[in-house]
């Protein structure tokens, strides 16, 4: 049988088979890829593996070799009429599904309470808090409803545990309401570790009620995560985003219909407009409140496929009922849960031998008689009860003006011949605009500004007859240290500003798309880039990134290979060092570090995929989402978050390294004020560990307090500099440039900043941080002798 690796582009044809095994296979059936959809090829990666498809009316990428279990049928060429919407092919007609019989209010649209039934209604009692959890597709416009549900009223946190970086905030105008942004997920069985998260959330804390936010314009895929929602039993409102893409090329929905079908109340919006937010947040308050439960949790069709799907189901649960009682888990979900095999939920159900005898026979005959193994019959379920949905409720428009838009965008941006000379050009304009245009010339600025202030403090305070001691500690340890790094705040910011547009637009999954085949060889896949590239910024945010990745090792490579990639804190060490010893031939010398940096990567990337994490990288399936214009709030929203973070930092970890540098430079070991820092407590300790520098070219004391205050920040490196040479004509009495040169190699390559490494800490275990820690000092040392025995030369 043709398989889709056999399409052309252009083709489209009818799944017959989904081959394959286990989480991936299972991923692959919640995307939509089911026995009876119709796929379509849209193109080859550059390098001519992955393919991008189109499923589900939405863009999808996997790797040949897994294009080649899915087996198809009925091979055709397009139709003239151009691209038309793939939707399942299987089931033309129209079934009709028996609404639920309770109409629900719109209290939003003045109705409110009038079909409530008194007697049956029990509040919250007023005060609690009503917890909600914002549940989505990824690329629905879970942050753009976030921001505009919270406004500023939001804070950062870990979720316990497991350490992800939650979203909690406070809904506008209701005091006693907490939201929390979960990453995005596509089922209920979660694929990567960060949707584990999103899972154990909404199972293990509870929340009163669930906003699962539905992106219409892909209506099909999202609703599939609904049914699995649904079945937990919380109180749920569906919000049905972008209704303005919907509107706009003549589609329609026809909520009231589809509120009877689902049992939940359905609120269009559109989260980027701030258009329907009202209505749906008192819908929400409304079903927490009162404890609405959804009314529809059944949605298996009696007679579809003999009723063997509904028939298993339903004999599941009869037999369950007791331990999924007992163990708090909604009792429907854990039915289908077990059909399909999900091995958490058996555990902790506690099923005895015989009751786990019982299921898996009950699961064979009916794989028998539907003729659909456990996984794929389930998934075939939902999106059958999903298309019966969407018949009677969605009028799809033709052709959707973004979807052509994109698909025009991507013919340059993944285009065979113009992807790659446009991933280093846009990277390239990204690195020039932050490095010399916009945030260069702010830094110098703000640099300027700094300096300023503080020889208009040193001086009033010597005329206003200040202690000398303190003059020198305002002025040599904050000044010199906190400033310093205050300045690089533009730099920053700029890069964030750049790496948050390339993601919020869109064009992150493409570079994943189109790199995925060279990073296959580092046994890697495409979705590693954009860790890497968030590295270019900040390690902390990368390491965290890697979340995104589906395979511990694959995981393990990447957050190796990040601090590899020079982070933003590096560059006031290489623009400091290149004003000092390079001057003229900046540009150079910083292609040259983030090469260096980047090679290095590589290379250990190679070396481990050949030695310890043998094998090949877990296969990449994506999803392409439509390109969309960044919204200003959202980037406002997170370089503020940033900026915030930068500034907290230097006052905090710098300002105190800063002073205790400071302290322990101006002090002797018997506490005495020192006037020659030579004699300084620093100057000892630093002493003890110098000889280890010697052979590298630097082994002053001053230059190694520098490493050792690096750890705490990198930035510090400058300003511990700053402190103990007071000039730059001091540092090059120590200091030749190819002696700058080793100390730069070493400042590239040495362990991850403090934080960097507990956020590894966090991902890996400390096992894991320890090591890299050790492995980047070795490099760091080998790297920067290899370069000063180059120079000695
Ligand atoms: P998340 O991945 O679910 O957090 O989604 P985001 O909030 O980052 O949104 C993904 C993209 O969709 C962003 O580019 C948003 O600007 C865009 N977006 C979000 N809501 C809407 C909407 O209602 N209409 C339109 N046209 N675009 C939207
Ligand atoms: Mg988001």
């Amino acid at each position: 049988m043709p398989t889709i690796k056999d399409l052309k582009i252009g083709q489209q044809a009818t799944v017959a088979s989904v081959g394959g095994e286990g989480a991936l296979r299972q991923h692959l059936l919640d995307m939509g890829m089911i026995p009876g959809v119709t796929v379509e090829l849209i193109k080859y990666a550059p390098m001519g593996d992955p393919i991008e498809l189109r499923v589900q009316s939405y863009e999808l990428t996997l790797r040949l070799d897994d294009a080649s279990r899915i087996e198809v049928v009925n091979v055709r060429d397009c139709a003239e009429t151009g691209r038309s919407l793939a939707g399942i092919a299987s089931l033309p007609q129209e079934k009709a599904i028996p609404p639920v019989n309770k109409l629900i209010d719109h209290p939003g649209l003045g109705e409110g309470g009038r079909f409530h039934n008194k007697k049956t209604e029990h509040p919250l009692p007023d005060g609690t808090c009503l917890t909600f959890a914002l549940a989505g597709n990824q690329n629905s416009g879970k942050t753009t409803l976030f921001n505009q549900l919270t406004g500023s009223n939001q804070h950062v946190g870990n979720f316990p545990g497991v350490t992800v970086d939650r979203k909690d905030g406070v809904i506008r105008g209701h005091k006693d309401t907490l939201v929390t942004d979960l990453p995005g997920i596509y089922s209920m069985s979660p694929y990567t570790s960060e949707e584990v998260v999103s899972r154990q959330f909404i199972l293990d804390e509870k929340p009163r009620g669930i906003i699962n936010i539905v992106d219409a314009t892909n209506i099909e895929r999202n609703l599939y995560l609904t049914l699995q929602l649904l079945e937990l039993n919380i109180p749920m409102v569906v919000a049905l985003n972008m209704m303005d893409e919907v509107q706009s090329n003549g589609g329609s929905v026809n909520v009231n219909r589809m509120e009877q079908l689902l049992g939940v109340p359905v609120v269009p919006i559109s989260a980027a407009k701030n258009e329907g937010i009202d209505e749906l947040v008192s819908h929400a308050i409304h079903v927490a409140k009162y404890q609405e439960k959804p009314l529809r949790q059944d949605f298996c069709d009696p007679e579809e496929r003999h009723g063997a799907v509904h028939r298993s189901i339903h004999a599941v649960m009869h037999l369950i009922e007791d331990h999924a009682d007992k163990s708090a888990i909604p009792i429907r979900f854990a039915a289908t849960k077990l059909i399909e095999g999900d091995k958490s939920v058996i555990d902790a159900l506690g099923l005895d031998t015989n009751e786990q005898e019982t299921v898996v026979h009950i699961v064979r005959q009916m794989e028998k008689e539907s003729g659909l193994d456990r996984s794929a019959a389930i998934a075939d379920m939902r999106f059958n009860f999903i298309e019966r949905v969407v018949a009677s409720s969605v009028v799809k428009p033709e052709k959707s003006r973004e979807q052509t838009r994109s698909s025009r965008i991507d013919s340059v941006l993944t285009g065979r011949f113009t992807a790659i000379p446009m991933f280093v050009l846009i990277m390239g304009l990204i690195f020039y605009l932050t490095f010399n245009v916009i945030g260069g010339s702010l830094q110098s600025l703000l640099d300027t500004g700094i300096q300023a202030l503080s020889d208009t403090c040193e001086k009033g305070m010597e005329a206003a007859g200040v202690n000398p001691l303190l003059i020198s500690l305002v002025v040599k340890g904050v000044f010199a240290g906190v400033g310093s790094v205050l300045s690089f705040l533009p730099i920053i910011v700029t890069l964030f500003f750049f790496l948050s547009l390339l993601e919020d637009s869109g064009y992150m999954a493409r570079i994943a798309f189109v790199m995925d085949k060279i990073l296959r060889k580092l046994g890697l896949s495409g979705r590693s880039i954009v860790p890497m590239l968030i590295g270019f910024g900040c390690s902390v945010p990368a390491v965290m990134s890697s979340r995104t990745l589906p395979s511990e090792r694959d995981r393990k490579l990447t957050v190796i290979m990040i601090p590899f990639m020079s982070c933003s804190a590096k560059l006031p060490i290489y623009s400091f060092f290149i004003s000092a010893f390079f001057p003229g031939r900046g540009a150079l010398v910083m292609l040259l570090l983030y090469f260096t940096g980047i090679a290095v990567g590589v290379l250990t990337a190679v070396i481990s995929k050949n030695t310890r994490y043998k094998g090949e990288a877990v296969p990449f399936v994506m999803e392409l989402p439509t390109y969309r214009m960044p919204r200003p709030k959202n980037v406002g929203q997170l370089l503020w978050e940033k900026s915030r973070d930068f500034i907290q930092r230097a006052f905090t970890v710098i300002f105190l390294a800063s002073i205790v540098i400071w302290f322990l430079e101006t002090f002797s070991p018997s506490f005495a004020m020192v006037t020659d820092s030579q004699n300084s407590i620093l100057a000892v300790i630093a002493g003890f560990i110098a000889p280890i520098f010697a052979p590298l070219g630097f082994g002053d004391w001053r230059m190694v307090t520098a490493l050792i205050s690096g750890f705490l920040a990198k930035e510090s490196v400058v300003s511990t500099l700053g402190i103990l040479f007071g000039s730059v004509a001091s540092l090059q009495q120590v200091l030749t440039p190819a002696r700058a040169a080793s100390f730069l190699v070493f400042c590239l390559l040495y362990t991850p900043c403090i934080a960097a490494i507990a956020s590894i800490r966090r991902e890996l275990g400390r096992r894991w941080a320890l090591w890299i820690v050790l492995f980047q000092c070795a490099i760091a040392w080998a790297c920067a002798f290899i370069v000063h025995l180059v120079t000695l030369i």
